[in-house]
C-alpha cells in the first residue's frame, strides 16, 4: 500500500461528506471556488458563503423544475413570452406583482376573464410557473376535468379525501370555466372545491364569461353568486379585452402577403 497524500485525503473526505449530505453542488464547486478564493484572497466566511449559495441556487432551481413538472401544465408558456402590447388595458403593474408569486403566499386568487384566444391560459400557466419558481406547489387542470375528478371521488364516497389532497397544493389552476355548462351536481362539487380553498390556498381561474353570466354555466344563480363572492374576496381580477392573438397573427400574415404579393405567386 502506498501512503496517501494528505491533500488527496481531504479531497475524498469532502467528496464523501458532500455525497452523504446530498449536496452534490458542494462536491462540484468547493475545489474551483477554493482556487478562486486563494487567488482573490477571500476570507473563510466569504468562501463558505459562496459554496453554500451555489448549493442553495441549484437546489432552488431543481425544486422549481420539479414543481413545474408535477403541475401538469398542458404546455410551457412563460410570462417572458407573453406580448403585453396586444392588450393595452392589461395592468402591467398588477401582472408584475403577480409574477412575484406573492399572491400564492397570501392565498389570494387570480381571475382571468376574456374572450377566446386573448391569452388567458397562457397567462395562467405563466403565473403558475412563476409560483413554482417562488417555491409554491401548483396543479393545473380544466374546469371540466376538475369536476370529473371530484365526481369520481364522490361516487366512491371519497370526496373529502380528494379535496384534502387538492389542498396540499398551494395554487390550483382551473382553466376554461364557461366552455361547458355544469349540471346542479357538478356545480355543487365545484362550489365545494372553491369553498375549500377560501383564504387557505390560491386559485387561478380563467373564463370566457363575465361574472354576470356565470349563473348560466352553473345552472344556478345562487351557487354562482356564492362562488364569485368567495373567489373575488381576495383576488386580482384581470379582464383581457383584446382581439384573439391567433386571429391577429393570421391577419398580420395575410396583410403581409397582400403587400408582398401572395407567397403562392412567388417562386
Ligand atoms: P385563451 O386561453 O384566452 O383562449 P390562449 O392563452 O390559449 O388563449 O392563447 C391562444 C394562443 O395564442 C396560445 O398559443 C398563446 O400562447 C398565444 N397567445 C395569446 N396571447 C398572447 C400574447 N399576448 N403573447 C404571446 N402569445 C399569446
Ligand atoms: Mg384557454
Amino acid at each position: 500500500m502506498t501512503a496517501t497524500n494528505p491533500a488527496e485525503k481531504i479531497d475524498s473526505r469532502i467528496a464523501w461528506a458532500a455525497h452523504v449530505l446530498k449536496t452534490p453542488t458542494i462536491g462540484r464547486v468547493w475545489e474551483p471556488l477554493a482556487t478562486q478564493a486563494r487567488d482573490q484572497q477571500w476570507s473563510h466566511e466569504e468562501y463558505l458563503l459562496a459554496v453554500l449559495e451555489r448549493q442553495l441556487a441549484d437546489r432552488e432551481a431543481a425544486g422549481a423544475l420539479m414543481r413545474t413538472r408535477t403541475a401538469h401544465f398542458p404546455a410551457i408558456k412563460t410570462l417572458e413570452d407573453f406580448d403585453t402590447t396586444t392588450l393595452p388595458s392589461l395592468r402591467k403593474d398588477v401582472l408584475a406583482y403577480l409574477a412575484t408569486g406573492a399572491f400564492a403566499a397570501k392565498a389570494d386568487n387570480v381571475i382571468l376573464l376574456g374572450p377566446p384566444g386573448v391569452g388567458k391560459t397562457h397567462l395562467a400557466i405563466g403565473l403558475g410557473i412563476k409560483a413554482c419558481q417562488a417555491g409554491h406547489s401548483v396543479i393545473f387542470d380544466t374546469a371540466a376535468n376538475w369536476v370529473t375528478r371530484l365526481a369520481d371521488a364522490h361516487a366512491i364516497n371519497q370526496l373529502d379525501l380528494e379535496i384534502k389532497k387538492i389542498r396540499r397544493y398551494r395554487v390550483v389552476i382551473i382553466d376554461e370555466i364557461g366552455y361547458l355548462p355544469f349540471d346542479a351536481d357538478a356545480a355543487n362539487l365545484f362550489f365545494q372545491l372553491v369553498a375549500s380553498r377560501y383564504e387557505t390556498g390560491s386559485i387561478i381561474l380563467t373564463s370566457n364569461l363575465p361574472f354576470a353570466r356565470w349563473g348560466d354555466t352553473f345552472s344556478d344563480d345562487i351557487i354562482a353568486a356564492a362562488m364569485i363572492d368567495r373567489l373575488v374576496h381576495h383576488a386580482e381580477v384581470l379582464t383581457l379585452d383584446g382581439d384573439s392573438y391567433r386571429t391577429r397573427q393570421r391577419q398580420e400574415l395575410l396583410a403581409k402577403q397582400n403587400t408582398e404579393g401572395s407567397i403562392f405567386n412567388r417562386r
